[in-house]
């Protein structure tokens, strides 16, 4: 087989893998980088050759993973498109919005090549899509040869997959976003337990182990209580979430703690316009999804966020408020948001999930009380004077979660992706470490690799 990483560089940044394997070419992922604008986001679809590829296989809906989809289906005419059977009608929903937003930007930021693919070029991907079932294979033949290819719940949010491919006695498992513990709203991972030849993985969270005693329960536990806490004051909690996948969990965590009276019930929570169409999405699709349910009940006292977000003017209605982006990226709800809120010592900034070194929720974490926050582009300068805190509810798993469960798969070879260049190394150390005959690789972008 020939693998080749597509993504620019040695991060995070746009998931995309080309998997060369018998006679069959296959694209894991095609995602767009949120750091970057315009063509310069798209991994490295010039390494494919034009009407080459057989399968474009998603294995989530977030933005860095499937942005870019129908830019590289405009030259690829015979290419199925997989994607999870359970919520793949997000795929859809994420990629107009993002078009949408795309269109902003061209405007505010003079991105000429945006948007880079219109409503008909998205819909278009429906004559061409295989909604996949988990954990059963599906054959596919051609000149001769065969491949089976297998969904597996990947946990992480909803519809997220790893993929197994069989190839002769050949297994390539790529893991995607992976996350193994269960959360109210979804599944955790159910990956294969077969032996695998070569596994391609995820190493976002390989640069800290979570400390001791700290688990996804007992953080949602200190979440809930520093919530309440800051409620009963009389402030108001921003949550900056993702809008898929994290806003949702967020919702379902307030509405359990309102039910056994730790928020008061008449707390109102405001959400971002995107998360809660992908509520009632997963709401409608709970009957027939096989790893998540939402119920309508969770949506009680929700809101949405309206009217205009004025910098250091505090939120006259004091509530809860669950706004996108996670990592507070500037000129979004929970940019402006914060820019209201941080000045009122009452208030509180409760981040909860995975942020990038240079981002403004990063940068916001790492000031101390009282300390100044430059909105730039705001031209607005406030002091820090609202608490705040983090708390461990991302949706990857930790890094000795996901190193035991590739040890334990017996790999002649291990392709490290999805993370920071330390992130990756520590893995390397300690697969070499624990299985020496396993041969570990970080690519580098867009090397072709033989296996
Ligand atoms: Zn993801
Ligand atoms: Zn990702």
């Amino acid at each position: 087989m020939v693998y080749t990483d597509l993504n620019t560089e040695i991060d995070i940044g746009s998931s995309g893998h080309l998997l060369e394997i018998g006679s069959f070419k296959i694209l894991i992922d095609c995602g767009l980088h949120p750091k970057y604008m315009g063509l310069s986001a798209l991994p490295r679809l010039d390494k494919i050759l034009p009407e080459t590829l057989d399968f474009i296989t998603v294995t989530h809906s977030h933005l860095d993973h499937c942005g870019g989809l129908p830019v590289a289906l405009r030259t690829q005419h015979s290419a199925h498109v997989m994607v999870a059977q359970d919520g793949s009608e997000l795929l859809f929903r994420m990629l107009r919005n993002s078009r949408k937003v795309m269109e902003k930007q061209r405007e505010e930021f003079g991105v000429r090549e945006y948007p880079l693919f219109d409503n008909a070029s998205i819909d278009d991907i429906r004559g061409r899509l295989l909604p996949m079932p988990f954990f059963h294979q599906r054959q596919f033949a051609a000149d001769g040869d065969s491949i089976g290819i297998t969904y597996f719940p990947a946990g992480h949010i909803p519809g997220a997959a790893s993929i197994l491919f069989e190839h002769k006695h050949q297994k390539v498992f790529f893991s995607g976003d992976i996350s193994f513990h269960s959360t109210g709203v979804l599944r955790g991972a159910e990956p294969p337990d077969c032996d695998i030849d070569t596994m391609v993985i995820e190493t976002t969270r390989g640069e800290h182990s979570r400390p001791e005693g700290v688990t996804y329960e007992s953080e949602v536990e200190r979440f809930v209580s520093s919530v309440a806490r800051v409620i009963s004051d009389g402030g108001s909690v921003l949550v900056p979430s993702f809008a898929l996948g994290r806003m949702q969990d967020i919702i379902y965590i307030i509405y359990k703690a309102k039910q056994k009276g730790r928020i008061p019930m008449s707390t109102p929570v405001f959400a971002g316009g995107l998360g809660l169409d992908i509520a009632e999405y997963f709401e409608k699709m709970s009957k027939h999804a096989s790893t998540f349910s939402f119920g309508k009940q969770y949506m009680e006292g929700v809101k949405p966020m309206r009217g205009e977000i004025v910098p250091g003017k505090d939120f006259e209605e004091k509530g809860i408020y669950v706004l996108g982006s996670g990592m507070m990226v500037e000129k979004t709800p929970s940019y402006l948001a914060a820019a209201a809120i941080m000045e009122e010592r009452s208030n509180a900034i409760f981040f909860v999930g995975y942020a990038d070194k240079d981002t403004p929720a990063a940068r916001m974490c790492s000031l101390s009380n009282g300390d100044h926050f430059a909105f730039r582009d705001l031209a607005y300068v406030g002091s820090l004077n609202c608490k705040v805190d983090k708390f461990d509810l991302t949706s990857h798993a930790d890094r000795e979660q996901i190193l035991d469960f590739t040890l334990a798969r017996n790999p002649r070879c291990v392709i490290l992706t999805h993370g920071s260049m330390e992130s990756r190394e520590w893995f390397m150390d300690e697969i070499i470490d624990r299985a020496p005959k396993t041969q570990v690789i970080i690519p580098e972008p867009s090397q072709t690799l033989e296996l």
